[in-house]
């Protein structure tokens, strides 16, 4: 079929884009609830067997001829990546959404969908770490500049905007210090100098912040955190205009990173229960990050829901929720590594956003590649501890911390 695809050429690939253009809009959908979207959006009707849930679809090769949509998983158009995709741009408020086998690959064909050689790309200073090996190692090969900010305000960005800068990226609330970036102004800095925007909203979640409502052009998330939520699935997406989608799609085709539909099928059953568990995690971060802040072992929380917090006036304007994730750091003498190792109920892991609570040492992770002193200048102390908040009972997080900072004082 792939060979196929090359003889026809451009007329197939125009017939391509239209069939994919043929999504049903999402917009006269928009009105309803949030856990109403979650769970309905997008289904597929079983209408054979008149089954609850979506059929998964799981081939690879669809009929050809006569038909209007010619189908092919990483065309992005196999009846449960098409399905899926209306229940994503819904979340976001967006015309049109397309998923990935990962964040990274959601990342990487967005960037390379709008940059060619000669190009320059503005990028927060405080993205995920593996945003940043991708721009700084992958990049330079095709020609194209980039440069990261110095801060996250919007000065920051208008400072370093070149006349050849096509595509900006921000990441807010960042990691793994929670840093908020002020979207809406981002956003109107792009559209004055006919830039596009783009935002990692992986973080937030669609139930906590929805940037496009703040003007940007596109959203990515790594579908491995909260949207797949469980920790069992590797996922990207991308939402924004059709218009958008299908420049990424039409670069998506040539890179192939598309998801399978085994695993689309169970990204769909996660989200079902997406506005519930980020809604559950979230009210759980704000209340530990309260207890965390009364802690007489615990110095310095990074939570943008805490009043504390250095942008918590202008999380409260861009976000619905202030997020599940936060970070703090434990008084010194109190040795980071030997205190998780002492958690028993909370899992010391490197990904974030399931239902299960976590903790990492960034030092040991995002910030590695940094020398102790370049760690310090970005405030990534040793003492420092990511928190990725769980569904779980608060009150046995707190006790598992208790206990696992008792023990981590009487090892010394
Ligand atoms: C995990 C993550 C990514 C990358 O996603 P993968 O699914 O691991 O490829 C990008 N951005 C953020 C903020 C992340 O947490």
């Amino acid at each position: 079929m792939v060979a196929f695809i090359h003889s026809f050429g451009h007329k197939l690939l125009f017939k391509l884009l239209t069939c994919y253009s043929n999504q049903t809009p999402i917009m006269a959908q928009k009105q309803l609830g949030l856990n109403t979207i979650c769970t309905h959006v997008g289904e597929i009707k079983d209408t054979q067997f008149k089954g609850a849930v979506s059929p998964i679809y799981t081939s690879t090769s669809y009929e050809f001829l006569d038909v209007d949509i010619k189908r092919y998983p990483r065309y992005f158009n196999t009846p449960n990546q098409e399905h899926l995709c209306e229940k994503i741009a819904a979340l976001e408020h967006a015309e049109s959404a397309i998923i990935f086998s990962s964040g990274m690959a959601a990342i990487s064909t967005m960037f390379l969908a709008f940059l060619k050689i000669g190009d320059h790309v503005l990028v927060q200073n405080t993205l995920y770490g593996g945003t940043v090996n991708f721009i700084k190692e992958e990049l330079p090969k095709y020609g194209i500049e980039y440069t990261f900010t110095n801060g996250y305000s919007v000065d920051d960005f208008e400072k370093d905007i070149k006349p050849n800068t096509k595509f900006i990226l921000i990441e807010t609330p960042s990691n793994p210090l929670m840093t908020v970036t002020d979207i809406a102004a981002v956003a109107k800095l792009g559209k004055s100098r006919g830039i596009l925007t783009a935002i990692d909203n992986t973080f937030a979640s669609p139930i906590n912040q929805n940037p496009i409502d703040f003007g940007i052009d596109m959203v990515m998330h790594s579908a491995t955190k909260y949207l797949g939520g469980h920790s069992d699935i590797s996922a990207g997406a991308v939402a924004a205009t059709k218009h958008i989608i299908d420049k990424i799609w039409h670069t998506g085709i040539n890179l192939g990173g598309n998801l399978s539909d085994m695993t689309v099928w169970l990204l769909e059953r996660s989200m079902k229960t997406l506005a519930l568990r980020v809604k559950a995690q979230t009210a759980n971060a704000m209340e530990m990050a309260q207890w965390l802040l009364a802690h007489p072992k615990v110095k310095n929380i990074y939570y943008p829901g805490l009043e504390s917090h250095q942008e918590h006036q202008l999380a409260k304007q861009q976000m619905n929720g202030f997020g599940a994730m936060l970070s703090f750091e434990l008084e010194d003498g109190i040795d980071a590594l030997v205190f998780q190792k002492q958690l028993k109920l909370i899992k010391s892991s490197m990904s974030l956003a399931g239902v299960e609570s976590t903790v990492i040492s960034p030092f040991l992770t995002s910030h590695a590649l940094l020398t102790a002193e370049e760690r310090l200048n970005v405030g990534i102390s040793d003492q420092l501890i990511r928190f990725s908040v769980g569904i779980e009972e608060c009150v046995d997080l707190q006790n598992d911390i208790d206990q696992a900072i008792e023990n981590t004082i009487k090892l010394k």
